[in-house]
């Protein structure tokens, strides 16, 4: 069965709703604003997701400005502040050899985000 499509909340362009990201603007979960640990929809003003109650705003590492479930570049400095895993865009420890959730290996991942 062909997937249904929807608009990307980020860019507007229509993606299949099993997306793990936007094919157009490769930003992660493009219909829904979600837990980047767990996947549950989340409501922006939550800090703390209520499913698996990880934090959903993180400081940046460099600036310390807060970052929310879809901030995985700091808005301020350009700084990454979370990697994803680029098969089920759930959120990966930098340098980890594989996603935890679906398995990936990340080796070939981290070798093109340079040393
Ligand atoms: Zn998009
Ligand atoms: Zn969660
Ligand atoms: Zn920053
Ligand atoms: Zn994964």
């Amino acid at each position: 069965m062909p997937g249904y499509k929807r608009p990307c909340r980020f860019c507007g362009n229509l993606v299949d709703e099993n997306s793990a990201a936007c094919p157009f603007c490769s930003r992660a979960h493009p219909l829904q604003m979600v837990c980047p640990h767990c996947f549950a929809p989340v409501q922006a003003a939550w800090t703390v997701c209520n499913a698996c109650a990880k934090p959903l705003v993180i400081p940046c590492p460099r600036c310390n400005a807060p970052a929310g479930p879809d901030d995985d570049i700091c808005g301020k400095c350009h700084s990454v502040v979370r990697y994803r895993c680029p098969a089920c865009a759930a959120v990966i420890a930098p340098g980890a050899k594989r996603c935890e959730r679906c398995g990936t290996k990340l080796k070939d991942f981290w070798k093109s985000k340079g040393p």
